[in-house]
């Protein structure tokens, strides 16, 4: 027991994760019912792996030069003595999991699906996290643009189908074991003489990995960019066409896309076809709503214990960008990215196999929704509620509910409290269609009102008729 003068600490999430409230748990249902719907018909299977790996996985594969290897891994020795890391992202280890497991053996392509936390141990800002979620897809055994396109066309009707607008597919080509190292060398070129004036970390990716160059958003790097060759003029025939053949595909399918020709992401192992996802929209005003929907870390909210003093002796930590000066709502919202990554099973000692995949954040995916005060479709939403009216009916309200139940009708409730005014008041907030009222006559006759909300009339059946009935009215 705590003495009394001792101040009881006041536990908060870790810095950078964040809990997911009742609230908002329509927003994450909708996006995982519609993922998993859509990947369902298109063939993707559920896969789930470990959020634990270990850490030469991501060392191989992601890359030493990469940001994820740099500086955000959560890494660890376990008391065995095993190395081992909490997952930074899905696709190596689905590749692992695709050796591991045969999949070779199977008929291809192998289509995949996730979805889950993923751990970056990044500075927190509005929408970035140190605990996020994505969802994914993953085509392994396709080397065709069709597979591309498939990847794409998913992607695209995912985010429609989830009600969201002004959706914009930034594309690339990475190139190949053939045309990339030509294009590196001319970039290397071009860089040569302008190294003095760009940061610190791009002094270093200079030497590391040039074409990291191009990730970099640091302004005067950005500005010497602009002139900088383009891998688009350096494909190789083969992967030429590759690329001309999944924009053929995109016009095909109407999937909204701008070239970027400086688009190279992050990860060593893509080839190929780069992506990346955005929402333009721009709010008139954000709306109050969209700021909830992302929580964040309010340093000045936060107790300043040990925690925070450890964050202030991180380098390059970055406190939480005030709303106001952030331009929320303005700037394009990367929702997700993905490409090709036809080396990736090799690199980790599978036979050859090409593959192409996606993945969207979840957090990310949610405050777009809000943002654009997208609906929920009523279907996913509870039609029904439940108001009980005296000691009598209170005691038979679980026949009632057991009843839908049973028909899988869904009903919401709130027994705990005794007064009508204030059962009705719960039910038009949860903006139900109906009330079903079970009053003391009621309970002694076996019957119940059914009232609808919106105009208030109300009609009494019998207990034994009220799933039909009900049916008929929810089938309308
Ligand atoms: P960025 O360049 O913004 O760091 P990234 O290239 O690291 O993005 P990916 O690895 O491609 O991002 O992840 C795909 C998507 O997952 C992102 O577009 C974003 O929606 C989401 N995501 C990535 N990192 C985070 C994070 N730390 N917090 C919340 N969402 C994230
Ligand atoms: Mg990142």
């Amino acid at each position: 027991m705590p003495n009394k003068k001792q101040k009881l600490k006041i536990f908060q999430t870790p810095r950078g994760t964040h809990d997911i409230l009742p609230q908002d748990q329509k927003y994450w249902d909708r996006i995982r019912t519609v993922s998993q719907t859509l990947a369902s018909y298109y063939g993707f299977e559920r896969i789930d792996t470990p959020h634990l790996e270990s850490t030469d996985l991501f060392l191989h594969t992601v890359g030493p030069t990469s940001d994820i290897v740099e500086k955000q891994m959560y890494s660890f020795k376990t008391r065995g003595g095993d190395a081992l890391t909490l997952r930074p992202e899905g696709t190596a280890p689905i590749a692992r999991s695709y050796i591991e497991n045969g999949f070779l053996n199977l008929p291809q392509p192998v289509k995949l699906y996730y979805r889950g936390s993923f751990f970056r141990h990044e500075s927190p800002q509005r929408g970035r996290y140190r605990e996020f979620h994505q969802w994914g897809l993953e085509l392994l055994g396709e080397e065709s643009a069709i597979a591309d396109a498939e990847i794409f066309q998913v992607c695209s009707l995912f985010l429609s189908e989830l009600g969201l607008k002004d959706i914009l597919f930034y594309v690339n080509s990475v190139g190949c074991r053939e045309c990339r190292p030509k294009y590196r060398s001319a970039l290397s070129g071009y860089y040569r003489s302008r190294v003095r004036g760009l940061c610190k970390d791009c002094k270093r990716r200079y030497k590391d990995n040039p074409l990291r160059l191009l990730d970099c958003k640091e302004e005067k790097c950005v500005t010497v960019k602009k002139s900088a060759p383009q891998i688009l003029d350096h494909l190789c025939e083969a992967c030429k066409n590759h690329f001309t053949v999944l924009l053929e595909f995109l016009d095909e399918i109407g999937v909204a896309y701008m070239l970027n020709p400086y688009l190279v992401r992050g990860l060593d192992y893509y080839s190929r076809t780069v992506f990346e996802i955005a929402s333009t929209y721009v709010a008139a005003s954000e709306p109050e709503v969209a700021r909830e929907a992302l929580p964040s870390i309010n340093a000045e909210n936060r107790n300043a214990g040990d925690e925070k003093k450890e964050e202030d002796e991180e380098e390059n930590v970055v406190t939480e960008v005030p709303i106001k000066e952030e331009k929320a709502g303005k700037e394009p919202l990367a929702l997700g990215g993905g490409g090709r990554y036809d080396y990736l099973v090799e690199l980790l000692g599978g036979r050859p196999t090409p593959g192409v995949g996606m993945a969207l954040g979840m957090e990310r995916l949610a405050y777009a929704m809000k943002q654009q005060q997208v609906k929920i479709p009523a279907s996913s939403r509870q039609k029904l509620f439940f108001v009980h009216l005296g000691e009598l009916a209170k005691k038979k309200s679980f026949k009632i509910i057991e009843m839908l139940r049973r028909a899988n009708i869904a009903i919401a409730e709130s027994l705990g409290k005794d007064s009508i005014k204030s059962q009705l008041k719960l039910a038009d907030r949860a903006a139900s269609e109906y009330a079903l009222i079970l009053g003391q006559k009621e309970a002694i006759d076996g019957t119940v009102i059914i009232r609808e909300m919106s105009s208030g009339t109300q009609e009494t059946v019998l207990q034994e008729k009220l799933i039909e009935i009900l049916k008929q009215k929810l089938r309308r």
